[in-house]
């Protein structure tokens, strides 16, 4: 089969992270016979630097026209400036909305051979394996009034946590179909006992449970959710939440697997096209060194396989060549080993 990929490598770590998923996508065409025709494009600090803008029109049309996209990272110390005109996060968050990509996915696993590597006690992450799904669109980041002004002599600030009930429907169903596939149990996270917006959330997550009765769903305060992620991961499978939840309980729940380069993502919009790209940022500390963990960016390859193209086998196929590589002893200077990002992948590509 034949698909159109895009790939936006961005800044520092990105463009070495992506090189070597092209490499694990390329082994993956060859042993199944497939056709990906990457279209490179600049998005984020580069796209600045070159265009003055983070992410322009036609590379938003090019995204769009494509069978998914995959991202490396954005940003660095050289457009932090907080009066630039734009920031290359804008170009993220301008992508995002361009694909109406409404549900981010992080699958959180940790790896029997990496327990040491994480903060928390050995016993606690036997058998951890988490799905967290953060609503992308909605909530506070966007609703309005959002604003700075003065009143008086005071500064004032507001921002709004709004939600829709079509937008916690979509987001709940398809957590629910996801745990389906997995241990069938859901936890929707919210703060009910403060928050109309939370209520909403709670009253549409258990009718949505009703059409799914062989999966079990709790309802779970932000805090204690926050706790039990770290005192009982193991006892949870698939986590649907608002999006500033989503957003503390998703860098919170990548601690689990020891390192941020190990982690995958997956937004994924109503039927469009996907994004993928590994939860970290663009590591300016050691871009350019070569030693950048690319296990994050070739497991969203995995995600793009399995969600965009539905090519389920070969997704399985690269998840246990990362899988068997890293039972083996490789490790790159994250996880405390010596290898460099193309030896980590080179190792991984053995395992084919
Ligand atoms: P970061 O994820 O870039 O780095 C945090 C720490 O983790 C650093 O010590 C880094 O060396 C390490 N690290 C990250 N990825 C790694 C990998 N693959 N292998 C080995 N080590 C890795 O977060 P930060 O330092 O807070 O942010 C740096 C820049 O990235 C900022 O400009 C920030 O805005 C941006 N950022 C972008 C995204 C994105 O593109 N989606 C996400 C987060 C941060």
């Amino acid at each position: 089969m034949e698909f159109k990929i895009t790939l936006l490598p961005g800044d520092g770590i990105g463009p070495e992270v992506v090189e070597e998923a092209v490499r694990v996508l390329d082994v993956i065409a060859a042993k199944y016979n497939h056709t990906f025709q990457y279209q490179e494009r600049l998005m984020g600090g580069c796209s600045i630097d070159r265009y003055g803008t983070s992410l322009t029109d036609e590379t938003l049309s090019d995204c769009q026209s494509s069978d998914a996209v995959l991202l490396g990272a954005v940003g660095g110390p050289k457009w932090d400036d907080p009066n630039a005109k734009d920031r290359p996060e804008r170009g993220l968050l301008a992508l995002r909305k361009g694909l109406s990509v409404f549900a981010n996915l992080r699958p959180v696993k940790v790896h029997a051979a990496l327990i040491g590597a994480s903060p928390l006690k050995p016993e606690r992450l036997q058998g951890v394996d988490i799905l967290v799904i953060r609503e992308l669109t909605g909530g506070l980041y966007f609703g309005q009034p959002k604003l700075r002004e003065m009143r008086g002599d005071c500064e004032y600030a507001v921002d709004t946590l709004e939600y829709y009930d079509y937008e916690i429907k979509r987001i709940v169903e398809l957590a629910f179909k996801l745990a389906e596939g997995r241990k069938q149990k859901v936890t929707s996270v919210d703060k009910a006992n403060v928050l109309e917006s939370s209520r909403l959330w709670r009253r549409v997550a258990t009718d949505v449970g009703k059409k799914y009765p062989d999966v079990n769903l709790e309802h779970q305060l932000v805090d204690s959710a926050a706790m039990r992620l770290i005192t009982g991961p193991a006892t949870m499978d698939v986590i649907v939440t608002e999006n500033m939840f989503g957003d503390i309980l998703t860098d919170e729940a990548s601690v689990l697997a020891g390192s941020m380069g190990m982690l995958p993502s997956a937004s994924l919009s109503e039927a469009g096209v996907g994004l993928y790209e590994p939860i970290h940022g663009s590591a300016p500390d050691i871009a350019g060194k070569g030693i950048a963990n690319p296990i994050g960016t070739i497991l969203s390859t995995a995600l793009l396989l399995r969600y965009s193209l539905k090519l389920e086998e070969e997704a399985a196929c690269i998840e246990q060549a990362v899988d068997r590589a890293i039972t083996d002893g490789a490790r790159t200077t994250d996880l405390g080993g010596t290898l460099t990002t193309r030896q980590m992948t080179d190792e991984i590509i053995k395992h084919f």
